[in-house]
């Protein structure tokens, strides 16, 4: 009995602690998305976040193949977030290093 209540806390402790030790060396932010398209593109239909969102989910093929380097993205679906969830996603997980993509606009 003793040790089942033993196991129930440190089932507990991981649970409650878990989630704020986990960690990863990258987070990459796809930015923009949901009702925030970005800058417009010379593609008909296609705005900045939809060209952010293709870019990292190919960026995360690549990632895959190398298992050393651990990431976490803000986003890979189309959804807005407040550069305050991006900031916090990163937090969390404790990145070295920060990495934003944007695509942006330019006329020449
Ligand atoms: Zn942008």
């Amino acid at each position: 009995m003793k040790w089942i209540l033993i196991i129930w806390v440190m089932l507990i402790f991981f649970l409650t602690f878990a989630h704020k030790t986990k960690s990863a060396d990258i987070c990459i932010d796809l930015g923009h998305g949901g009702d925030a398209p970005g800058a417009p593109t010379y593609i008909p239909g296609f705005t900045e976040d939809s060209v952010n969102l293709m870019v990292g989910h190919r960026l995360k093929d690549l990632l895959d193949w190398d298992p050393s380097h651990s990431y976490v993205f803000t986003r890979l679906i189309d959804t807005e977030l407040t550069l305050w969830d991006r900031a916090i996603i990163a937090n969390e997980n404790q990145v070295c290093a920060f990495v934003s993509i944007h695509h942006n606009g330019d006329s020449s």
